[in-house]
């Protein structure tokens, strides 16, 4: 009989949490196997999230600016037409050339891969479903790292074709003439925008008031004006309560909050209200890992499950569902596990929404610091007065510093504007060491730079902005 092979850790998952996770136990000189059900290594974020979609919505914004945002430049340009099939490759090759890289990164550091369906199999064993048949791993520690699929709402089950989420919406073969986004998150406004620019009338239906609920609201009230100018249609306080595919496309009932009822026909819907974790199938309750009600596996600190030497991390565990909380929680765990004090600051988890203009937070908005009773002082700088947006014609938008009022400690900075997803950066930075707005305020920025906006807000903080 073949001996079961014996690691020091075998990751199940190979999405950002699991992949990176695998990357730093070898480098801390583990013996470790990575399982992967899929084909290829990345996860939700390489293969049908981050990254796919910020290809495409890089492509789509450059075939907008060609055709509308060219001339104030100078630049004339003859017509400009669209091949969605060369856009779709370029997005497939993107994608392919990261998935590969992680197979590079896993032979390089010695990670051990078998392509299959994990299961916890007693103790800490896992087995393996591969397309071989299935073989049985020994580990001394597992780590679940088995990520989210898309929620599916009652009514309006997928059929993949007119019903779709966000998988197949990344992948069209034609440009819908119309689409109906529910819910107006990151991933339905992100998907809404791809569209849009390429031709599609997009509406997005919202069950709450606003677009990106659980940011800040005065930042998501700027980008649903922005939004709206560049011709998506919003309905809030919105349900979709079912829909009906019929002839061309799809019939949608829907429920305003006075109880007014209506029908919505488009070519396509999109379900866009969300994840759920990932943990059916994995032999959790035999294994005696506890999840929540939401099927989230439950951990403590550490990450550690209910059950001895299985630990659970990123989106099968509660908390933001973001590529880099994952990461970031995959290392510190594997830390823990080789007696390295890792760790996560949950307060200084990053989110983006890669629309036009970006929306980018970090820490607390204002509505929850007033929940939380906690007195700030907030500082706001516009980027129409900041000399490079104007430069680059970007001038929609305005970063919000929020500070403690007694402290001066930055507790939250909202950014809605051009390349706010790396301007959170210098955010996210400053609160992990503990920044006051003042420090921010007082460190020489370069000029003309956009981050200049975010030493304005700062300064803004103690009103004492220069350029407003
Ligand atoms: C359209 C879209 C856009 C997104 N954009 C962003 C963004 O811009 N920024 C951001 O931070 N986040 C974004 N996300 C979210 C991000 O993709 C996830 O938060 C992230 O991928 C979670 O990482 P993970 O490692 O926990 O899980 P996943 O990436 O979901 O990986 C889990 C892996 O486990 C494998 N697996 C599951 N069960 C088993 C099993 N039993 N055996 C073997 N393998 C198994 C799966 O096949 C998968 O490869 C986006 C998501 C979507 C859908």
């Amino acid at each position: 009989m073949a001996e079961t092979p014996t690691f020091d850790l075998v990751v199940i998952g190979a999405g950002p949490g699991g992949y990176i996770a695998a990357l730093r136990a070898a480098q801390l000189g583990m013996s470790v196997a990575c399982v992967e059900k899929d084909a290829a290594f990345g996860g939700t974020c390489l293969i049908v999230g981050c990254i796919p979609s910020t290809a495409l919505l890089h492509s789509s914004e450059i075939f907008e600016r060609t055709r509308s945002g060219l001339a104030e430049h100078g630049i004339r340009t003859g017509e400009v037409s669209l091949d969605l099939d060369v856009m779709m490759k370029r997005k497939n090759r993107v994608v392919t050339t990261l998935t590969r890289g992680i197979a590079g990164l896993f032979r390089k550091a010695g990670v051990v891969s078998f392509r299959g369906i994990a299961r916890l199999a007693g103790g800490t064993q896992v087995a393996i479903a591969g397309p071989d048949g299935e073989r049985v791993v020994e580990a001394k520690n597992v780590l679940i790292a088995s990520g989210s699929v898309p929620i599916e709402l009652p009514g309006l089950a997928f059929d993949h074709e007119r019903i779709v989420d966000s998988t197949d919406a990344l992948g069209f073969a034609s440009v819908p003439e119309s689409l109906l986004v529910v819910g107006a998150g990151a991933i339905g406004l992100e998907l809404g925008s791809v569209w849009r620019r390429l031709g599609s009338a997009v509406t997005v239906v919202e069950l709450t008031e606003g677009v990106t609920p659980g940011m800040d609201r005065e930042l998501s009230d700027f980008l649903r004006k922005s939004l709206v100018k560049q011709g998506l249609s919003f309905l809030f306080g919105t349900r979709v309560e079912n829909a009906e595919v019929g002839g061309l496309g799809v019939r949608s009932s829907l429920r305003a909050g006075d109880g007014t009822q209506s029908v919505l026909e488009t070519e396509r819907v999109l379900v866009a209200v969300g994840r759920r974790a990932s943990s059916a199938g994995l032999g959790l309750e035999a294994a005696g890992v506890a999840c929540d009600e939401r099927g989230q596996i439950r951990v403590d600190a550490h990450w550690r499950t209910s059950a001895a030497g299985i630990y659970a991390i990123g989106d099968v565990i509660a908390g933001p569902m973001l590529a880099h909380k994952a990461e970031e929680e995959g290392v510190a765990c594997v830390e823990r596990i080789a007696g390295v004090a890792g760790h996560v600051r949950y307060d200084t988890i990053p989110a983006v929404v890669y629309t036009h203009p970006e929306f980018a937070a970090v820490g607390l908005t204002e509505e929850q610091a007033a929940l939380r009773g906690v007195p700030v002082r907030i500082g706001r700088f516009p980027f129409a007065a900041n000399a490079r947006a104007r430069t680059m014609g970007e001038i929609d938008g305005a970063v919000k510093v929020i500070a403690d009022a007694a402290s001066d400690l930055v507790l939250g900075v909202h950014v809605v504007g051009p390349n706010a997803s790396d301007l959170i950066a210098e955010a996210a930075t400053a609160m992990e060491l503990g920044a006051a707005a003042e420090d921010i305020a007082r460190s020489c920025h370069a000029h003309p730079t956009l981050a200049e906006a975010l030493k304005e807000a700062a300064l803004a903080v103690a009103g004492r902005a220069l350029n407003v």
